[in-house]
């Protein structure tokens, strides 16, 4: 999806210097893969809760791709 796409279905958007982070509350059915794969970048006591800096830009795409529900979503940066 585009980032476009993603902000038009009600994504949340989390910069990032190497990729940014999306977070769609609606659709996230609350596995907790995100905040037990890396607490670093994913911390709900925290606000903002997502800190795409927090770790490697190869960490936080690994981590979003174990969300079972699609609720987190990233797009690279060119460069
Ligand atoms: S891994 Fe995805 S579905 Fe699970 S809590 Fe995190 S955002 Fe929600």
């Amino acid at each position: 999806m585009t980032e476009k796409e993603l902000l038009e279905k009600g994504y949340r958007k989390y910069r990032g210097e190497e990729v940014d982070v999306y977070f769609n509350t609606q659709i996230c059915e609350h596995s907790g893969n995100c905040v037990r794969g890396n607490g670093e970048i994913f911390n709900l006591d925290r606000k903002p809760w997502i800190l795409p800096d927090n770790a490697s830009k190869e960490e936080v795409m690994r981590v979003i791709d174990t969300c079972p529900s699609g609720a987190l979503q990233y797009i690279q940066k060119e460069g």
